[in-house]
């Protein structure tokens, strides 16, 4: 799909398909770039505009069609044993059978294929960081300064601690949402919808959680190389030993399968879109959020029983600072919303720290349901460390956006609501830290 000119605004490509005379090939023209395994592929899913279209159709290219050439291999900064070519298209002649799908329906092919190779990401991501850590971890065992292995150390122990369980957080989160887009499908296919449709559809009813999902897990693999290298030391940066190679390997996955940036932008554009559409309400809760800022708060007397209920009340609140803070900017800057880039980032971390706390949660919860209480200690510190670091970046990326767009009387109640929707307990993570750091350093791995 990639081009030159045409990256993250993908449907700008300029590769040209025109009808040859006698109606029977597509001849392509055009250059791509970047493309992954262009380098040992026999066939191709090219995109390119027919004539003047708006919109990308696809086309199912075999390399024997000809008029296919190459660069050499990209030199990259990392994922070396992967091979990425530009690839140029002369008059390559294409049979109209290969058009894949319809005319123009290229750019939707393009956006499911994302939807599925963003969880994708994610899941690799997740397992690139158990290996990273698992090298640190096992490297802080052998390595020795001042007389001790430097897994001994509470700088260290916080760092793996902190690694580890963003890297079962996220792990929560990709769980769930798999979950959630098998249990779509089989209702799908249940309702009589034709398999391949039925996974197009859930994998776009589940887009936002794989946008998420694709930004969480390429972060904390992000996070896991970089605290790797430091646990290494000046190890850590010698091209001899393994971080250095991890620590170049991870470093693409915030740019394919759609930036970061981009990706947090479509998290946000996805759910005000169907906010208008009506398939979900975001105002009606907004409106009552506002409703209940003006009201006097609850001081949390609640008598329920059971695990995590002051926990799920805190995300629950999580979920009302975000509702506070999105409903106010849609607003103040209704249609130009999407110009306030910045507040849009900020209102995508919210949401993703609230769908990852509360994944982590209910995955802990299920855990507790499965194996009793004791046997779960070590993933109760982990439900602890990972919402009180949610609680403070929501909290933050809140603060952030308000003061964008607030000022004098609207901003001290926005304020006050943001303070009162994002308070949590104190809670001594420098010993829940502790404790999941001496459980990994035990297993001298990644250990869940
Ligand atoms: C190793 C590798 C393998 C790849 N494999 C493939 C492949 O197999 N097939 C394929 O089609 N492509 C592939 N790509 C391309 C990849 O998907 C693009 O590099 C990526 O989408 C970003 O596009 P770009 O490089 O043109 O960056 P740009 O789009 O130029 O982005 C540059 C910066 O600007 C930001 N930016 C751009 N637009 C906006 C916006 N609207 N709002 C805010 N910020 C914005 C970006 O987030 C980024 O930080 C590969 C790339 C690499 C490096």
């Amino acid at each position: 799909m990639t081009e030159p000119d045409s990256g993250s605004d993908a449907n700008s490509g300029k590769t040209k398909a025109t009808l040859t005379p006698d109606g029977k090939h597509y001849l392509i023209n055009g250059q791509k770039m970047w493309i992954t395994n262009g380098g040992f592929a026999d066939v191709y899913v090219v995109f390119a505009k027919i004539d003047n279209d708006k919109n990308l159709s696809a086309f199912i290219v075999e390399k024997t069609f000809g008029g296919i050439t190459m660069n050499e291999e990209e030199k990259k900064m990392g994922i070396k044993g992967s091979s990425t070519r530009q690839i140029f298209f002369n008059d390559c002649k294409v049979p109209v059978e290969n058009l894949l799908s319809e005319r123009e329906n290229g750019f939707k092919i393009a956006v499911n294929i994302l939807n599925i190779g963003r969880i994708k990401l994610g899941v690799a991501a997740v397992g690139g960081s158990k290996m990273a850590i698992s090298k640190a971890i096992k490297y802080s065992t052998e390595r020795k300064q001042f007389g001790t292995p430097i897994a001994t150390f509470g700088a260290i122990k916080a760092k793996i601690a902190d690694v580890v369980t963003k890297i079962f957080a996220s792990e929560s989160a990709h769980y769930r949402a798999s979950q959630n887009i098998d249990d779509a499908y089989n209702a799908f296919v249940a309702g009589g919808m034709d398999s391949a449709k039925a996974r197009l559809k859930a994998l776009e009813e589940f887009a936002i959680e794989c946008a998420i999902l694709k930004v969480h897990g390429s972060e904390v693999l992000d996070f896991a190389v970089d605290e790797g290298v430091q646990i290494y030391g000046g190890m850590g940066f010698s091209a001899e030993g393994p971080m250095d190679r991890a620590y170049r390997d991870a470093r693409i996955n915030r740019i394919f399968e759609g930036t970061n940036e981009i990706n947090r932008l479509l998290t946000i554009d996805m759910l005000m879109k169907r906010a208008m559409k009506g398939t979900i309400d975001l105002m009606g809760p907004a409106m009552s959020v506002q409703k209940e800022l003006m009201s006097i708060p609850d001081f949390g007397t609640s008598e329920e029983e059971g695990i995590f209920v002051k926990e799920k009340k805190v995300i629950n609140n999580l979920k009302k600072a975000g509702l506070v803070v999105a409903g106010a900017a849609v607003q103040k800057f209704m249609m130009k919303l999407s110009e306030e880039q910045e507040v849009l980032m900020n209102l995508a971390d919210m949401l993703i720290e609230i769908y990852v706390a509360e994944s982590t949660l209910l995955r802990i919860e299920k855990l507790i349901g499965q194996r009793g209480e004791k046997a779960c200690e070590i993933q109760k510190e982990m439900a602890m460390i990972y919402l009180h670091s949610a609680v403070e970046k929501a909290a933050s990326a809140g603060k952030q956006a308000v003061y964008a767009f607030a000022e004098g009387d609207e901003l001290r109640l926005m304020m006050l609501g943001l303070k009162r929707f994002t308070k949590i307990d104190p809670y001594n993570l420098k010993n829940a830290r502790r404790k999941v750091a001496d459980y990994a350093i035990s297993k001298t791995e990644y250990p869940f």
